[in-house]
């Protein structure tokens, strides 16, 4: 059984790998689950997950002809696999995005759920590709129409290559904001159930500090609990391993997104 889901936004700051670290360590409980930054040329899943000190990153998967392991760039962290990226830029200009399909798809026969955290913009090859390789994406907005419009673009892109829509999480979301109007109006665009509303909280921002994802850090909090009920109204697809093995190999890049 494996499905791929890409988190994913149109811009950064909406709390992408926060999400993408908290529903794949809600999600461990009960499945295998491979985390991968795919936000190749912005990567912070690093920081947010304890491996900023690394040697062997996804980076170095995709440099052509590489005869680095695929193994080599897996961490064990918070029950979960965890493919980091590094940060540097002469890696990212090195590094071939279409290298991402080969990889996801040797992975995609070893685990139940594949998370790809993927970049904010749909401009370039690089920041596509998760999209396109995903089977549904899980959006990540704040509850402001200005985020939301973005949330859509991503929504239309990704449905024009037949990734659907898991949901959405409305994230940051203040005590002071009215979300209901917003929550009305996305429910009727987007293709998917609002999946949670999850607070502003100063202790999102002390985890990453701390180089843990929330849900390690302050697992007893009203956001952490939040993510926990997304990941658990999430349902799941059933799938073969080879299908979604086939669907990576076979995907169609784009050479203009
Ligand atoms: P993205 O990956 O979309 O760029 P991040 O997950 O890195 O976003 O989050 C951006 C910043 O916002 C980080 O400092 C993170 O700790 C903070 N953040 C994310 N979600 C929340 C939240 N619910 N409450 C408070 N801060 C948050
Ligand atoms: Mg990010």
């Amino acid at each position: 059984m494996v499905e791929a889901f890409a988190v994913a936004s149109g811009k950064g700051g909406t709390g992408k790998t926060t999400t993408t670290l908290a529903l794949g360590m809600a999600l461990a409980k009960e499945y295998d689950v491979t985390v991968i930054d795919a936000d190749t040329g912005m990567a912070n899943l690093l920081f947010h997950a304890g491996l900023d000190d690394v040697e062997v990153t996804l980076h170095d998967l995709l440099v052509t002809d590489t005869d680095i392991a695929i193994s080599e760039a897996v961490y064990e962290r918070f029950g979960m696999s965890v493919i980091p990226c590094g940060t540097s830029l002469t890696a990212f200009a090195a590094a071939d995005p279409a290298q991402l399909r080969a990889v996801v798809s040797t992975l995609a026969t070893e685990t139940d759920i594949i998370l790809l955290d993927s970049p904010a913009a749909i401009g370039s090859k690089s920041a596509v590709l998760p999209i396109i390789l995903a089977d549904r994406i899980i959006v990540v907005v704040q509850p402001t129409v200005p985020s939301l419009s973005d949330g859509l673009k991503v929504q239309e892109y990704a449905h024009s290559y037949k990734t659907e829509t898991a949901g959405v999480i409305f994230n940051r979301v203040r005590q002071d904001e009215s979300v209901a109007t917003i929550a009305e109006q996305a429910s009727r665009y987007f293709g998917g159930p609002i999946l949670a509303h999850v607070p502003e909280r100063d202790v999102v921002r002390a985890a990453r500090r701390q180089g843990e994802p929330l849900l390690a850090h302050a697992p007893d909090d009203i956001a952490a609990s939040a993510f926990r009920e997304a990941a658990a109204s999430l349902e799941i697809n059933d799938k073969t391993a080879n299908a979604v093995a086939n669907r990576f190999k076979s995907a169609v890049i784009p050479e203009q997104p």
